[in-house]
């Protein structure tokens, strides 16, 4: 089918109705200039393809009637489910095809349902639209929470799943997909399952971390915990990266110093002297001798804490965290901390977009880059990239965060890729351009990948975006034929979210 056929067959309801549609999911496709144009692009601005039509969905079986009809005929057109379009590179978008905007499943009412089992322990069934701060608040009023989580809430359900969800947390509690029970998928084929490690479990499996490539999540069941009620936000300064890496590292190995469970969240940031640095997290009257220090060496890392507590451990809280500080290499002097409440703390980021939407900063381009870099290369990652390219051709760095998890933490039956090694870097080179500079980032972009081939170090990337087959066949590595087995299997006419391109040639 030609586009211009999709948006002639859409716009009519007689063919429409002749290709199968009924009228009721008909009457929810919208081709209107301010639906095409509202899928048309996302938060990189660096990616900009219009649909020829919009599903606005009451209902799960109205995507799924969709993806029926899609299967039919000879000629077929791409489908992207569309959270909240926080991919950089169009990943949520379907050029000539059909974008389902999800959050119009809200419709149906609570879409966010705590309950408990012996089993399972709490738990909470979530609809794949849902936004993670939506969860969180309606768990919170359980006194429950999620355990893993993204830096930022804004983001949904289905999309990080897709992904992986990674944050502080994922040293401890694996990344998002690893704390989910059982989903409901509308495959490729429309197609409704419900899925878990027992049922179905390869759906199950390559759905996680799958791209949106063999369904769309329209259910998740999370795991919940007791929520703490306080957090105490911390960030050590260090001018030398072995002593950061070092300390994150033995952050991480589950044990403080003491032998005891340790931090609940472990971040970090690379600072340069070329910033912008942020240093609304410190006391202003500490921002001189921050901003001196910076002058300095150049180059920072900050390792960000965090502890959670509840009323119980009200009074010991302080001592707690000394001990648990206690043998750790950062600047003397160097260390700053907030106590503020659990929900503060996860939705920080929050906190940045309302600053930055008030300077303009919010709506611009946004020339990602995010990796896996495995542990025994970081501190070449270090020398090459942060002190080397960044540092050395003083590119704005804008925001970057490293931090290393746990191989162990993961489940390498999902479909995200990781690296080998049993611990590996995620380094998040997190540029914001004005719309018209974004290729600019992207050349310092390329030749940071270009320095990891050379150098032979094994990244991977995490929130992929490829453009050569070769590239992706090298991404999956060894779950490329697996990856490849489910999509035939439950996409076999390649309609899923076309804008990853994972499957443009292979
Ligand atoms: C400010 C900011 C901070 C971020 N911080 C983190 C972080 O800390 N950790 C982290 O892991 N990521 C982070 N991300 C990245 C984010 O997790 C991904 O970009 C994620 O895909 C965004 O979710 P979304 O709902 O906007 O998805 P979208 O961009 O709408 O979709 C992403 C992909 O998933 C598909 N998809 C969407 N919904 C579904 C569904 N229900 N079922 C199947 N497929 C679906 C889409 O078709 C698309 O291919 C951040 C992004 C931003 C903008």
């Amino acid at each position: 089918m030609t586009p211009l056929l999709l948006g002639f067959f859409i716009s009519s309801s007689t063919v429409t109705g002749q290709l199968g549609l009924p009228p009721d999911v008909a009457s929810k496709l919208h081709n209107d200039s301010q639906s095409i144009n509202s899928t048309a692009t996302d938060w990189g601005r660096i990616v900009h393809q219009s649909a020829a039509a919009v599903l606005y969905p009451n209902s799960t079986n109205d995507i799924a009637t969709l993806l029926q009809f899609a299967n039919n005929g000879s000629t077929h057109f791409g489908i992207a489910a569309r959270g909240n379009a926080h991919s950089a590179r169009g990943q949520a978008m379907a050029k000539d095809g059909i974008v389902i905007n999800m959050t119009t499943l809200n419709n149906m009412g609570s879409r966010v349902v705590v309950s408990k089992s012996t089993s399972l322990g709490s738990y909470a069934d979530v609809g794949g639209e849902q936004l993670w701060i939506d969860v969180l608040r309606a768990t919170l009023e359980h006194d429950l929470t999620p355990v893993s989580w993204t830096d930022y809430l804004y983001l949904t359900v289905g999309g990080t799943l897709s992904n992986a969800g990674i944050s502080g947390q994922t040293f401890r509690y694996g990344p998002q997909i690893t704390n989910v029970h059982e989903l409901d998928v509308v495959t490729g084929k429309g197609d409704l399952i419900t899925c878990s490690s027992d049922q179905t479990p390869e759906l199950f499996y390559s759905a996680l971390g799958g791209l949106g490539q063999v369904g769309i999540i329209t259910r998740a069941r999370i795991a919940l915990q007791s929520a703490p009620k306080r957090a105490i936000w911390i960030r050590l300064f260090y001018n030398d990266f072995s002593a950061f890496s070092s300390d994150q590292e033995t952050f991480i190995s589950g044990n403080g110093k003491q032998g005891n469970i340790g931090f609940d969240y472990v971040e970090g940031f690379v600072l340069m002297q070329q910033g912008p640095v942020d240093l609304s997290f410190y006391p202003v009257a500490d921002h001189p001798r921050i901003t001196s220090l910076l002058n300095q060496y150049g180059i920072l890392y900050t390792i960000e804490l965090a502890k959670y507590y509840d009323d119980t451990a009200k009074k010991s809280i302080d001592k707690v965290v000394k001990v648990l500080l206690n043998g750790f290499s950062y600047l003397p002097g160097f260390i700053f901390q907030q106590d503020v409440s659990y929900i503060d703390f996860l939705n920080r980021v929050h906190t940045e977009e309302e600053t930055l939407r008030t300077l303009d900063l919010w709506d611009i381009a946004h020339p990602w880059l995010n990796l896996f870099v495995p542990k025994s290369r970081i501190a070449d990652f270090d020398t090459g990239v942060f002190k080397g390219i960044l540092l050395k051709e003083k590119v704005p760095a804008g925001l970057i965060i490293t931090y290393p998890m746990k191989r162990n933490k993961w489940d390498n039956k999902m479909s995200a890729v990781i690296p080998g090694e049993e611990v590996f870097y995620v380094v998040a080179l997190l540029h914001s351009s004005g719309l018209q500079e974004w290729q600019q980032f992207d050349e310092v972009n390329a030749e940071i990948l270009q320095f990891c081939k050379d150098a032979g170090i094994m990244i991977k990337q995490y929130l992929p975006h490829y453009e050569k087959q070769q590239d992706w066949i090298d991404h999956f590595g060894s779950k490329l034929q697996s990856f490849q087995e489910m999509k035939f299997k439950y996409d076999p006419n390649k309609i899923l979210a076309p804008g990853q391109r994972v499957f443009d040639d292979l």
